[in-house]
């Protein structure tokens, strides 16, 4: 730092391992507990905090404290004395760019909007203030701004930049605005600052590094008597720092803040002990997991967290959702439920119940989990008729359907309703605030603690703008108002301001500069988040260079500075830093390291603590469920399908879950298309169009390509018109296969003899004394055979393969390990008992349209080609008899399947089993 305008009396070096707090006190006049005629200048604002407690303990005495700021409040204290301009927030000053880019016709078309300009413009006005206050002028600008890429338009672009930036700084002085940057050059260009400064002691203490705009001002400051310059020396790091810093290498964040939790608990905590936290990602992980024995007083928080992490900003993006889904009046159903379903709208009391709100959203849920209700829907529909369906199910709950319905309307009222029409960004941000306001008041959100300070600043950002000129913008679709929303939290953070010197203190790194802690835990220590030297998005390192702008390199000194001197003050040091493949540590523990080495000249053997998880991966073998009478009632009334005894075969508990319990996997109301959802499509896809064939000799010409239509229309009553994305896609590869598929009858019009026999035949026959009842998708009547058809959406035919060959009926445990599946085999069983026809004279295939191609017989899966049918039946028989004996013996337990890797991976009941490690054969 050269600063060769001081005068040596007025530097004051203070040693790095000194307090630089205490050093200030020494250096203030007082008279009677009466400071006020001191000055003192910190970077940040935390160290008058400091300096004050630190003055009250010395004095043990009321007193008139000296007037302490942080850089930023001095340049403002002493620019309210010489101008009158307004402060302008940062996105009116976007607003400002903005209209200056019009008005010079720079804008590309996409641009040309303010909703998709507003990300840019705040990279834009960060630039300027960096230029102005570094005091660039639009000649040096002009050098260079050939070599920035700038999304102007192409004619435009080589002037783009100095033109923008000097009508900005000049308009902004012609309406009497100010930004931090116009403010900082203002006082750096007056020559009038001694008279607002008449105090005994001036002092600038903690500084490492200035501006251009920041020297002036110092150089005129300078020339004042009684100003005093406060630098503390930078850190030589010798052997002893070793005695008390301590590295904690960890696998991720909650090995970190476990290290956090170990080192704090049982250990007495006051302000003079700080968790830094570089990533503000780590913080909740550090108050839920972490400190979770310290009470909400116990510690201070302050830094800033992201806006667009917070609650409020998924609850509006999930509202904004909803109402961006809206067609002609309606809404779609799932953007509507996920919004319904936030817990900030699904806890709006009713009838000073959030429970009963929550009872009302979940049985409209069920309701059109069960019903086939179109995609889209009107919001009346949910207010006036769906409220008379579900009231018969909330009598209990002491709810009548005028509750029901007022319940509903009031949501839709004060949150979908509120962004149908919008005029301007005025009427958009104010009704965002009434949004607000309402689940303030009405739901239960307020008694967790963190949503007042989170309300507060978004409250506080919707004035702003509501303040501002760029209220009066229009946007042409109300989608513009949403994407205005999102770009503005972007770079919002919430400032955490707890009690400044209470407890535990948990800082950004910033908040801790020249501040001497006792006990210092930092954690991510990792490359890309400590330092954070990220490049700029508009100026590249060589043109920072050109124009002597700071670079990173500066940054990382200026960054290194704050630590070594936080590092080497406290008197316990804990590093931490995740090491896994992704992670590197930080530069600066190396830097440090190497320090310490080379002043001993010696290679040190640093010890490390590892943290590792120990993990626990042996899974418990779920029991088996004996059968008591109320299970053997239910038994001895069910009604079988071939897929049960598949089920039966493959886990037992899967069999007593499903058709005993009769559980059932909720489906999502969502946008996402399920695996099982395509299965459903194509049969119905196909039941539709064979249905048109059955029952005559077909010939080609017999096989149009009304699929299309069918399909078409399916995908419409079940997702609406407007199909996109990943939808779109599976919508065109289930046509493109079942076009191949009717070109594959087709062809075997031609060659064969083809009649369709049954669509989707309801089979409901009696063997083995067992009843079963289910649906045949197809039944064909190829020359003189008649065939069995089951579609597949697989293309493997060893998901249904009987392997006859290993098959050993006398080993029970093998059977599920040899049969993929039994249901064409017992499908030919019935259906020859329905038709009294010699099964042997029957065939049974599974069509498997997973396959790459549908164009020849492999396509059919026949599970008797192995052996010879009459063979196949015989044992097929005498396994299915044997596992009917099993279901219905009351002594038989229903066991867990006996390939816990294989049946386990996808079966729905993971959770209730707790296999999702595979439990060992033993256990
Ligand atoms: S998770 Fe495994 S053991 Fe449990 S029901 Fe499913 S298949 Fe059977």
């Amino acid at each position: 730092m050269k600063l060769s305008f001081l005068k040596d009396e007025q530097i004051v070096v203070v040693g790095h391992s000194d307090d630089l707090i205490q050093k200030v006190i020494e250096m203030l006049e007082f008279q009677n507990y009466d400071y006020s005629k001191n000055l003192v200048v910190f970077p940040g604002k935390r160290p008058s905090y400091y300096l004050k407690k630190a003055l009250a303990q010395r004095l043990n005495h009321s007193f008139i404290p000296p007037l302490i700021f942080s850089a930023d409040e001095f340049v403002n204290f002493l620019f309210k004395k010489i101008s009158n301009a307004c402060f302008i927030e940062a996105v009116e000053a976007v607003g400002i760019i903005y209209e200056i880019c019009l008005r010079h016709d720079l804008l590309t078309t996409f641009f040309r909007k303010f909703d998709n300009f507003i990300s840019f413009g705040f990279k834009l006005f960060n630039l300027f203030e960096e230029l102005y206050i570094e005091g660039i002028s639009i000649h040096q600008l002009k050098e260079v701004e050939t070599l920035i890429d700038i999304p102007a338009k192409s004619q435009e672009k080589l002037r783009f930049l100095s033109i923008v930036y000097e009508d900005f700084y000049k308009e902004l002085i012609d309406r009497n605005l100010c930004t931090r940057a116009l403010r900082y050059r203002k006082l750096a260009d007056s020559d009038d600052l001694e008279s607002y400064l008449k105090f005994n002691n001036l002092i600038y203490a903690g500084f490492f590094a200035f501006t251009a705009s920041e020297k002036k001002i110092l150089q005129k400051l300078a020339t004042l008597k009684n100003f005093y310059f406060l630098f503390q020396e930078e850190v030589k790091f010798n052997k002893k720092l070793f005695d008390k810093i301590n590295l904690y290498s960890c696998p991720d964040t909650h090995a970190e803040v476990k290290v956090v939790g170990h080192l704090i608990e049982n250990f007495p905590i006051d302000e003079k002990t700080v968790i830094v936290l570089p990533k503000s990602d780590t913080l909740f992980p550090l108050l839920r997991q972490g400190i979770t024995f310290l009470k909400d007083e116990d510690y201070n928080i302050s830094m800033g967290y992201p806006l667009s992490r917070t609650p409020i900003y998924g609850f509006f993006n999930n509202l904004f959702e909803a109402v961006n889904s809206m067609e002609n009046n309606q809404i779609y159903v799932p953007a509507y439920f996920k919004f319904v379903l936030h817990p900030y709208t699904k806890n709006v009391l009713v009838k000073n119940s959030a429970e009963l709100s929550r009872i009302i959203f979940h049985q409209i849920e069920d309701l059109f989990r069960s019903e086939e209700i179109p995609p889209f829907v009107e919001l009346e529909w949910l207010e006036k008729e769906v409220p008379e369906i579900i009231s018969a199910n909330l009598k209990d709950f002491n709810l009548t359907v005028d509750d029901i319905k007022e319940h509903i309307k009031l949501i839709h009222n004060n949150t979908i309703k509120k962004f149908i029409i919008i005029r301007n960004i005025e009427e958009f941000i104010n009704n965002c605030k009434d949004v607000l306001l309402f689940i303030y008041e009405k739901t239960t959100a307020r008694f967790h603690y963190l949503f007042y300070p989170y309300v507060e600043f978004f409250i506080a950002q919707f004035e702003k703008i509501a303040n501002s000129t760029i209220k009066s913008f229009q946007f042409e679709h109300i989608e513009s108002y949403f994407n205005f929303f999102k770009n503005l939290v972007i770079f919002e953070n919430v400032p955490f301001h707890g009690t400044p010197l209470k407890g535990l203190q948990i800082l950004g790194f910033l908040e801790t500069r020249n501040i001497k802690f006792k006990k210092v835990i930092f954690l991510d220590l990792n490359e890309g988040v400590f330092p954070d030297l990220s490049e700029d998005y508009l100026l590249p390192y060589s043109v920072r260079k050109i124009i002597d702008l700071p670079v990173y390199q500066d940054r990382e000194k200026l960054i290194y500075y704050y630590f070594s001197l936080l590092v080497n003050n406290a008197e316990e040091v804990h590093l931490c830093y995740i090491k896994n493949d992704k992670n590197e540590r930080s530069r600066f523990i190396e830097k440090i390291i190497w320090e310490i080495e080379k002043s001993v000249s010696e290679k040190l053997n640093i010890p490390i603590k590892s943290i590792s998880w120990s993990v626990n991966l042996a899974a418990k073998r779920p029991s088996e469920i004996y059968k008591t009478e109320q299970i053997m009632t239910i038994i001895n009334s069910l009604c079988l399908s071939p897929s049960a005894i598949d089920v039966y075969l493959d886990c037992g508990l899967k069999f007593y879950y499903f058709y005993i319990l009769k559980l059932i996997k909720k489906k999502d109301i969502s946008t996402e298309i399920e695996h099982s959802d395509i299965g459903i499509i194509v049969h119905e896809s196909l039941k539709q169009y064979f249905k048109l064939r059955k029952g005559k000799k077909l010939h080609p010409g017999d096989f149009g390509n009304d699929i299309e239509l069918i399909v078409n229309d399916i995908f419409l009553k079940k997702y609406g018109s407007k199909i996109t994305g990943n939808l779109y896609l599976i919508k065109f590869q289930i046509l493109q296969r079942l076009s191949e598929l009717i070109e594959y009858y087709r062809k075997m019009a031609k060659e064969h003899q083809l009649k369709i026999l049954e669509v989707e035949e309801l089979i409901e026959e009696s063997l083995f004394d067992t009843s079963f009842k289910y649906r045949i998708d197809l039944v064909e009547n190829i020359d003189s055979s008649i065939i069995i058809v089951d579609y597949k959406t697989s293309g493997n035919e060893n998901n249904y393969k009987i392997k006859f060959d290993k098959l050993d009926i006398s080993d029970r445990q093998s059977w599920s390990k040899y049969i993929g599946s039994l249901q064409i085999p017992i499908y030919m069983l019935l259906y020859s008992r329905k038709y009294s026809i010699n099964p042997l004279n029957l065939k049974g295939h599974y069509f498997l349209l997973g396959k790459s191609l549908i164009n020849d017989e492999k396509v059919r899966f026949d599970p008797f080609t192995q052996i010879d049918q009459e063979e196949g039946i015989k044992i097929v028989s005498i396994i299915l008899q044997t596992l009917l004996n099993e279901i219905k013996d009351k002594n038989t337990p229903f066991e867990p399947t006996s390939d816990f890797k294989n049946k386990c991976k996808f079966c729905d009941f993971q959770p209730i089993c707790g296999t999702f490690t595979t439990p060992s054969k033993t256990s």
